[in-house]
């Protein structure tokens, strides 16, 4: 697998770790703070062409694809993982459309994401339908040319500030095969945010519950065929695994430097920490895994990219994603440990990726769920190391 880095690739990831650097690091610790949304770095992105790295050139973005877009949150999550978030949630809200929907939707809908006219969310997860999206409870009923939905949806990346959500409902009685997609405005009568979460991490983008109550749109604003949606859905989140590995990486990078910057200057026992072994080695055990990851996300990224995203290749894409998640999680947590007491207060950067990168192995497929992912494929031999 060739994954070598293009110019053109080389050249999104400069501009983004510029941006990165120059607007980005500097209000980090203030987003994280307020837990406001910030507007001026998303518009800072739209200017950059960064939304669009992922929609297709025929519909207003750049097509520069996955793999772009990985290096592009890798490097904005070096220094930020809410705003590495909204880079992924440009993806995140765009694939249904884009992998699911009509050239008249896609003409709608993928232009003006691509420029940061509109933003969306995507509305998948349930209060009682998390890991077991196939049995979401939401409903859309047919009334003439137009889908009544009733529903509700929770931990809504986005949710807040999202003028369009894709939004799965089911269309038919049960299974994942009654389960259809839809555009709803955000200003659609019957659509509300009664809260955002109080959380953890990754505070500068909200976290929402979406309720539809009678909430009508147009039957022009089903994404496919009736019961497509859940596919749609599936591989949607397929498409954007990397993505999400990105973010790891990016915070475990970010995590690493930053400690070891840290340890050349302090000192104890009279020498500066870089001298001690025990820290060398968790200076090296962390460049070992970052390396690990990078590999594994850049080759999940260029498969999407390849258009190998199906449920052959989920496997790999659900690798990166584990893997990354996870190093990240270690990585951002040696980082504390190699600062000490210090490591563990506001005034550096080590405590927010430490609360950020938990959210990393829940979001868009738990660890767990990852892991049945590989562990199918390989009972059923499509992996198969003999
Ligand atoms: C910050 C944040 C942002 C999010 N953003 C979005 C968003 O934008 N859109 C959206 O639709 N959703 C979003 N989510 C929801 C997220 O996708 C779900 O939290 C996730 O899919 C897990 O579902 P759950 O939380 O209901 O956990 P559950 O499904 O209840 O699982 C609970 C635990 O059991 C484990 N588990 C469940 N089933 C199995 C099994 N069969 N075998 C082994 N272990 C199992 C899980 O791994 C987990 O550890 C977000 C979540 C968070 C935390």
């Amino acid at each position: 697998m060739d994954y070598e880095l293009s110019d053109a690739h080389k050249l999104i990831r400069d501009a983004a770790r510029r941006i990165a650097r120059e607007k980005v690091a500097p209000r980090a610790a203030e987003l994280d703070e307020s837990g406001e949304y910030p507007q001026d770095i998303f518009g800072v992105f739209a200017e950059a062409g960064l939304l669009g790295l992922t929609i297709p050139e025929q519909y207003g973005g750049s097509g520069a694809g996955f793999l772009a877009l990985a290096l592009a949150v890798e490097e904005t999550a070096k220094h930020d993982n809410a705003c590495s978030l909204i880079l992924l949630l440009a993806a995140l809200s765009t694939q249904p459309i884009n992998l699911g929907g009509s050239d008249q939707q896609k003409r709608e809908w993928l232009a003006k994401s691509a420029t940061g006219a509109i933003k969306g969310a995507f509305c998948l997860t349930e209060p009682n339908t998390g890991s077991d999206a196939a049995n979401l409870e939401s409903r859309a009923r047919r009334d003439g040319d137009d889908y009544v939905i009733d529903g509700e949806k929770v931990f809504i990346s986005g949710g807040s500030v999202a003028d369009y959500v894709c939004f799965f409902a089911k269309t038919a009685e049960d299974g994942a095969s009654a389960i259809s997609g839809f555009i709803v405005p955000t200003n659609s009568p019957g659509y509300s945010v009664p809260r955002c979460d109080r959380k953890m991490g990754v505070m500068g983008v909200p976290t929402a519950n979406i309720v539809l109550q009678d909430c009508r749109v147009s039957a022009a604003n089903r994404i496919g065929d009736e019961g497509r949606g859940f596919r749609t859905a599936m591989l949607t989140l397929n498409t954007c695994r990397p993505v999400v590995g990105a973010r790891g990486l990016g915070l475990a990078e970010g995590c690493i430097a930053y400690a070891l910057d840290y340890a050349r200057e302090r000192k104890t026992f009279g020498v500066p920490l870089v001298d001690h072994q025990a820290i060398q080695f968790m200076l090296a055990d962390a460049a070992i895994e970052i390396e690990a990851s990078r590999h594994l996300v850049y080759h999940a990224a260029t498969l999407v990219d390849q258009g190998k995203y199906d449920r052959q290749h989920a496997p790999y894409l659900s690798m990166a994603k584990t893997m990354a998640t996870e190093m990240a999680n270690r990585v951002a947590s040696n980082a504390i440990q190699i600062l000490g007491a210090q490591g563990y207060m506001k005034d550096h950067p080590l405590e927010r990726h430490y609360r950020d990168a938990r959210q990393l192995m829940i979001v868009e497929g738990t660890s767990q769920i990852q892991r049945l992912v590989i562990a199918r494929a390989m009972i059923q031999g499509e992996i198969n190391y003999w």
